[in-house]
């Protein structure tokens, strides 16, 4: 497909369904098109991967849009990481984690020709959006948007329950899996 010179086009880094869900709803409401980028060599494991990536699918046909899948590369991530293993969720590995999937998605944008993209990480409650804006805002066509605003965390619940999606427990990474099963080893 040529999305050359389509400005309404904009390539959406998607990291599992649940969250693209809202986020789908408020560009397409705003006049985006978005192309669904499934980038997420953070997760754990190759079969999680695809789990989540079988979800994301449902919420593209659901809402008549192209989704494009990055290899799995989770070495590739443990490298950016490397170092940071025993931050908690939230701190520096996550930055170099947001970094990581943001500079997959700029270089697929721009192997496209999509001038803008962006990233359903600011969904998420758990994550800082200033921080992931502060990385975003050094790739050219980086659209700074707060999916988590307008009500957007709170309406991926309603959406994904809707669809009955499957939801993770746990961001992602081996790390935050095994942060997530400790804190609940000991409520
Ligand atoms: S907790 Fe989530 S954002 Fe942080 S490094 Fe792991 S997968 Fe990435």
């Amino acid at each position: 497909m040529n999305y050359m010179q389509k400005d309404e086009n904009i390539l959406l880094h998607v990291c599992c369904g649940p969250c693209s869900t809202s986020s789908i709803e408020r560009l397409l409401s705003e006049g985006w098109r978005p192309v669904l980028y499934f980038s997420n060599s953070n997760i754990d494991t190759e079969e999680e991967f695809e789990k989540r990536y079988a979800e994301l699918l449902k919420v593209a046909k659901a809402n008549d849009l192209e989704v494009l899948k990055d290899h799995y590369d989770h070495p590739s991530w443990r490298s950016a990481v490397s170092g940071y293993e025993k931050e908690r969720e939230g701190g520096e590995r996550c930055s170099k984690c947001f970094a990581f999937n943001l500079e997959r998605a700029y270089m697929k944008a721009r192997e496209l020709g999509i001038t803008h993209f962006t990233t359903t990480l600011t969904v998420s409650r758990f994550k800082n959006s200033a921080r992931i804006f502060a990385i975003g805002e050094g790739y050219e066509g980086f659209e700074k948007i707060d999916f988590k605003k307008k009500d957007g965390f709170n309406r991926s619940i309603v959406l994904s329950r809707e669809m009955g999606l499957y939801r993770q427990n746990y961001c992602g990474c081996e790390f935050s899996k095994k942060e997530r099963s400790d804190s609940a080893e000991t409520v």
